[in-house]
């Protein structure tokens, strides 16, 4: 098993999060996540499959609006309708959008107590403030198996390949709170290999397949792979070619690294929103 397999560390969060959802249901609590979806997306509908799978272990209800790849009306009045609902404690918008209507707008109709994958530039905002917010549930997976491997970060070259609002940006913001040493590279980075190699640890989040190879790794450094990328024969295949790194450093499996955890992590911010709302209604 590598170091960096997401699959142990997934089960455990997942069970400190079933433990928090029964002691919820104690105060009368259903925890309950919403996805609004505007798109036949195949990576979007796996992503769902698999948040239903762990909500149904933990105990999360789940509740999917489905609506037109037309509508980006349908979609705003969803998250405003869902944002007004008490039942609701965390609330996730899927990409793609429809044409016009990016995640960021979206999600600045998430109510803050529920945007519990940090979508909105509210969240980005008290993120890069230093106060307290929901992270993305990527970047903050990616930091999960960082400590449970623990990886010194203080100090440390991290190199992110990837500068979304959703992956990379975020997760500069939560390296540089743990004091690594951050940079962020992208399209037009020139050399990569020559700003990769200097990593201890290095981020992978392109959405290139095999992006990364030998070359652009340090002996003994530290790889994370986000990319998930859906290769011809359908096989999902990460942005670092693993076989030509693993003899080099150590490299998160794709799948079975970020994927399990991210779901993990999501749903124990939905555990704790519903949390923060059950004390904010009872005056706690
Ligand atoms: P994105 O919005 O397409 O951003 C990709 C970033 O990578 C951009 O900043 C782009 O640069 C940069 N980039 C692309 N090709 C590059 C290259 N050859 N050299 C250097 N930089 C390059 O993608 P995303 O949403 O962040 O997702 C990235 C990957 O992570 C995708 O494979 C996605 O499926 C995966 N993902 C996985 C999870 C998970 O939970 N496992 C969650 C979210 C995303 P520019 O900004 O210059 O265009």
């Amino acid at each position: 098993m590598s170091l960096l397999d997401g699959r142990p560390l997934a089960a455990a969060i997942g069970e400190q999060t079933a433990e928090e959802v029964s002691r919820l249901a104690g105060l009368g609590v259903q925890p309950s996540l919403a996805a609004v979806v505007a798109s036949a997306d195949p990576a979007s509908a796996w992503y769902l499959r698999s948040l239903a799978r762990a909500g149904d272990k933990t105990g999360i209800a789940m509740r999917e609006l489905a609506l037109s790849e037309r509508d980006a009306e349908g979609v705003i009045g969803a998250l405003d309708e869902l944002s007004a609902d008490a039942s609701v404690h965390g609330i996730i918008c899927l990409t793609p959008l429809p044409d016009g209507l990016s995640l960021a707008s979206a999600a600045e109709h998430i109510a803050p107590g529920k945007d519990v994958d940090g979508a909105s530039p509210l969240g980005l905002g008290r993120l890069a403030a230093g106060l307290p917010a929901f992270a993305p549930a990527t970047p903050l997976a990616v930091l999960e198996l960082l400590h449970a491997a623990q990886v010194e970060l203080r100090g440390a070259e991290a190199v992110i390949v990837g500068r979304s609002t959703v992956v990379g940006k975020p997760l500069a913001l939560l390296l540089l709170a743990e004091h690594a040493t951050v940079t962020v590279c992208h399209s037009a980075t020139r050399e990569l290999a020559l700003v990769t190699r200097r990593a201890d640890v290095l981020v992978a989040a392109a959405g290139s397949p095999h992006l990364i190879g030998a070359a652009h790794v340090k002996e003994g450094a530290v790889v994370i792979d986000v990319g998930t990328n859906v290769s011809a024969d359908g096989a999902l295949v990460g942005d670092v070619d693993t076989d030509a790194v693993a003899a080099l450093a150590a490299v998160s499996p794709v799948p079975g690294g970020v994927g399990p955890v991210t779901t993990a992590v999501l749903l124990r911010n939905v555990a704790r929103a519903a949390a923060d709302a059950n004390r904010g209604s009872s005056g706690g």
